[in-house]
């Protein structure tokens, strides 16, 4: 499976990054899927009640929410959510436990959903995208969170 990343997407979550830096900043992903590949199309900040800590951030989940059915009505359908972002500032673009941890829980309501980190300082931020699985279905029902090939596209100007 391959993430697809909008090359304006990546800019306006390196911007946000960038921003806050050196407080996290993240928010939504928002895209559709195709077949097993997932599409980020575009994307929304924080929210005006977001906390942004040095190694955390906590985002407005109300705000959010109406951000996305606003996205999903407004693109009739196209836009959904995909999965969370956030910055890791003068860090590295890896899954703290914390991350782990938000994510899964993320996973008991959206199915496979993704998580993106973008890692660095000023205008070098690093992008990596895990999915969570399910691992062994059929026996006992594990989730984990596995890093996804990630591949930056130009949108289309229309
Ligand atoms: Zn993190």
């Amino acid at each position: 499976m391959i993430v697809w990343l909008s090359s304006h997407v990546l800019q306006s979550m390196c911007r946000y990054a960038r921003d806050l830096s050196p407080l996290e900043n993240g928010g939504i992903l928002l895209g559709w899927r195709s077949g097993q590949d997932r599409v980020v199309a575009d994307m929304r900040g924080p929210g005006p009640h977001a906390l942004h800590g040095r190694h955390c951030f906590v985002p407005d989940h109300g705000w959010q929410v109406a951000e996305i059915n606003r996205a999903f009505q407004a693109s009739r359908g196209d836009l959904d959510y995909l999965g969370d972002w956030h910055s890791h500032p003068d860090g590295v673009a890896e899954m703290s436990d914390l991350d782990s941890a938000t994510l899964l829980r993320i996973a008991r309501r959206v199915s496979a959903p993704l998580m993106l980190i973008v890692a660095g300082s000023e205008t070098e931020w690093t992008p990596q995208c895990w999915k969570v699985q399910v691992v062994r279905p059929l026996i006992r029902q594990r989730l984990i969170a596995t890093p996804q090939e990630l591949k930056i596209f130009d949108p289309p100007s229309v």
